[in-house]
């Protein structure tokens, strides 16, 4: 899966040390568990350093591409803030409407493109692949910030690095996922990346919007616990992390459809009556009503904190990605 791309213009000898260096960041699959940890002591440091000095020049000269097919808020603007805090700067393409894309131009053209004038893309695409597809043409590292329902690995490290934390420890926890889990590609990273941890994983969805079954099979064959549910009751007092997602309105065939199950599951401070006191609530937004906003106020709705976890988490792998950390 991972793809090693050294850069023609290093000079020969020069040494970059990490395994991250020059490497597309596709999935998490290319990711074991020092790798995650490595990538976490280097969030620590950005967190560190952002608290002191806020901006630094880290990946002054460096220049991002922020090429963006689908909506984003956090994702984007986190990946801009993680570039600027660091004394790069960033190409953003978040509208390809006005760009080439609209006159047809393809997505290995539009990469190639890019790297012309920048030295990593970030890349988030409705196309399951599309992000393993771009790495094939360009020879700079693509970050996948999302393919459709396929991956989201940036999220999932931002997530686990909330999780740590937060929780203090990764491993044995209980992770219960709620919502659409079939289109939710933030949970089918996730789900691979807490693998690791031997996390026990509760999965609570409608028939319809059930974890996939091949992702399912790949965390049993990797000796994971998991279950699945139609309730939340069942195992919410045991669960120490509740990871709420969207319904995904954007993958369904018809308003109807997506109407039908977009209330399928609200998180009320009633609901969390039967929590435990030590637990959090994430969600990797936007919500849409699926976490109601009396929640906000708990301790335990870490949401918000979720996001700024993320600025310290995308620092950390541009600085390893372009062989500054
Ligand atoms: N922002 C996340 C994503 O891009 C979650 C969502 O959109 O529901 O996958």
């Amino acid at each position: 899966m991972t793809t090693s791309v050294r850069p023609a213009h290093l000079p020969l000898g020069e040494i970059r040390g990490g395994r991250l260096y020059g490497q597309h960041i596709l999935s998490v699959k290319q990711f074991s568990r020092e790798d995650v940890e490595a990538i976490f002591v280097i969030a620590e440091e950005m967190r560190t350093m952002v608290e002191r000095v806020g901006t630094f020049d880290l990946l002054k000269g460096k220049l991002l591409a922020n090429l963006f097919y689908e909506p984003s808020t956090r994702t984007s603007s986190s990946f801009t803030a993680a570039m600027e805090r660091l004394g790069g700067s960033v190409i953003p393409i978040s509208e390809v409407r006005y760009s080439s894309v609209s006159k047809g131009e393809s997505l290995p053209d539009t990469v190639r493109t890019l790297e012309c004038y920048s030295d990593v893309i970030v890349l988030r695409h409705p196309e399951v692949g599309a992000a393993a597809t771009a790495a094939r043409y360009v020879r700079k590292p693509i970050i996948n910030a999302g393919d459709g329902i396929g991956e989201h690995p940036t999220q999932a490290l931002l997530d686990l690095f909330t999780i740590r934390e937060e929780l203090g420890a990764m491993d044995g926890l209980t992770v219960t996922m709620l919502g659409d889990l079939k289109n939710g590609r933030t949970v089918h990273s996730l789900s691979r990346l807490l693998a690791h941890y031997k996390a026990r994983i509760n999965f609570v969805s409608p028939e319809s919007l059930r974890m996939p079954t091949e992702i399912m099979n790949e965390l049993s064959a990797r000796g994971m616990t998991l279950s699945e549910h139609r309730q939340l009751d069942v195992v919410l007092p045991n669960t120490d992390v509740l990871y709420v997602t969207r319904v995904q309105k954007e993958r369904f065939a018809s308003e109807e459809e997506y109407n039908a199950l977009k209330d399928a599951y609200v998180i009320t401070p009633d609901t969390l009556k039967a929590a435990k006191q030590r637990m959090i609530i994430m969600h990797p937004l936007p919500r849409v009503g699926e976490i109601s906003m009396d929640v906000d106020d708990d301790p335990r709705a870490a949401y918000f904190r979720q996001m700024e976890y993320g600025l310290y988490v995308r620092m950390a792998l541009l600085a390893m990605v372009l062989g500054k950390a």
